[in-house]
């Protein structure tokens, strides 16, 4: 039988208590007033990393940052916010089905969103074109900039000070980083992160449970918008084979709530089938160390099951993100970031008077602060700067 309490921790899991550190060391300098466990909590240090992603002002902003849908009217789609917090419920049961640090996968999982602009990968595009000569950007490395620079509640320093383990597993889930651009480097050289190598087991918990969340709401989102149908959807075997056990199971339920049980039970083996193959590649491994010295990934998806996510993504590529009317609201939506980017770089006044005040004279630093404050925007943020620029509101982005 199962149980879901008293786990003892894997030799292999990130140990709050012995994590590598803070850029910033928290013990007091001589004089200073500190703080004393009284205002901390009795939280380990994950939990604390954790919270201080939660309070943050950039998780607020994923409430209306574009997922699959660029500010869409109905209130069912998914945004960022709800895209990670589905990342992160994942994350948690398979890190505590390893016995992995539960809390250092949940902090991951809200985290790893932190550095997309607005409009999804086409706000992306637009700010990588628009940086191409002053560094590049990738949303990323923009995460660790987030967390590390532009978020800054503290006193005495940028950045929420999270944890070595928490940044590293950010910067490389979804592997190591050989060629990290400019602002990447730039925090590396700050707070060195072993950026050649596979991060801890949590951080590829963190990375399977982002294509596990997505490969399934964005299917729900998609029947949704009317651009997926049902029909071509069983095309695909895998699912084909799940939709006949859940009509033989149900056979006189309505369609619509058979959709709701395919796409669980697709979640459920797609859980159960990290766990498996996970448990079988770490077997024999005594140490974080040895994870990050395996010089492969350990947490993933069976090849069975890797080829079925394969074939689901090639799908959802041809008949979701690609779909004719994504395609060209992504087009509008490169335009205003194009313009957004534009107007600032010509004319710095427009900018609020904080950035304005504070943007650094000289290249790159100069447009690195004017894509952090385009990166930093929420869709209808972006959408309503535009408008007062330009004196128009872009049309034609938001299509459900
Ligand atoms: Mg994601």
């Amino acid at each position: 039988m199962t149980t879901h309490t008293a786990f003892a921790r894997a030799p292999y899991a990130a140990n709050p208590d012995a994590h590598g550190g803070r850029e910033f060391d928290n013990a007091r300098r001589a004089g200073s007033p500190g703080k004393g466990d009284e205002t901390r909590g009795p939280r380990s240090d994950f939990q604390r990393d954790r919270d201080r992603i939660i309070h943050s002002m950039s998780f607020r902003r994923l409430k209306s940052k574009t997922q699959v849908f660029i500010a869409p009217d109905g209130d069912h789609y998914r945004t960022r916010l709800t895209h990670s917090l589905e990342v992160a419920q994942i994350g948690r049961v398979l890190a505590r089905g390893l016995a992995l640090d539960e809390d250092l996968t949940e902090a991951l999982c809200l985290a790893h969103d932190l550095g997309h602009p607005p409009f999804g990968h086409a706000g992306e595009a637009a700010l990588s074109d628009a940086m191409a000569r002053h560094g590049g950007f990738c949303h990323n490395a923009q995460a660790l900039r987030t967390v590390m620079r532009l978020e800054s509640p503290y006193p005495e320093h940028d950045g929420l000070n999270l944890t070595w383990d928490l940044l590293e597993g950010l910067a490389k889930h979804n592997g190591p980083v050989t060629a990290p651009n400019w602002a990447l480097a730039q925090l590396d050289e700050a707070f060195p992160l072993d950026l050649g190598t596979w991060p801890s087991l949590e951080a590829q918990i963190a990375a399977v449970s982002d294509d596990i969340a997505y490969d399934n709401h964005d299917i729900d989102d998609g029947l949704r918008a009317g651009f997926l149908e049902l029909d071509d959807l069983l095309q695909l075997d895998f699912l084909a084979d799940q939709w006949r056990a859940v009509e033989k199971r149900f056979p006189h339920a309505p369609q619509d709530r058979l959709l709701r049980e395919l796409i669980r039970d697709q979640i459920g083996l797609m859980v159960n089938d990290v766990l498996d193959q996970t448990r079988r590649a770490v077997k024999g491994f005594e140490t974080v160390a040895q994870v990050r010295d395996a010089g492969r990934q350990l947490a993933g998806f069976s090849p069975g099951m890797r080829e079925h996510e394969r074939a689901l993504k090639r799908f959802m590529y041809e008949n979701l993100y690609y779909h004719r009317e994504q395609v060209a609201a992504a087009e509008r939506a490169r335009d205003v970031i194009a313009r957004l980017f534009a107007a600032y770089s010509q004319d710095a006044s427009l900018m609020p008077d904080d950035w304005h005040q504070s943007l650094p004279p000289a290249e790159p630093d100069r447009s690195r602060a004017i894509a952090d404050f385009i990166a930093g925007m929420s869709d209808r943020f972006a959408m309503r700067a535009c408008a007062q620029i330009y004196g128009d509101m872009p049309q034609g982005l938001t299509n459900v």
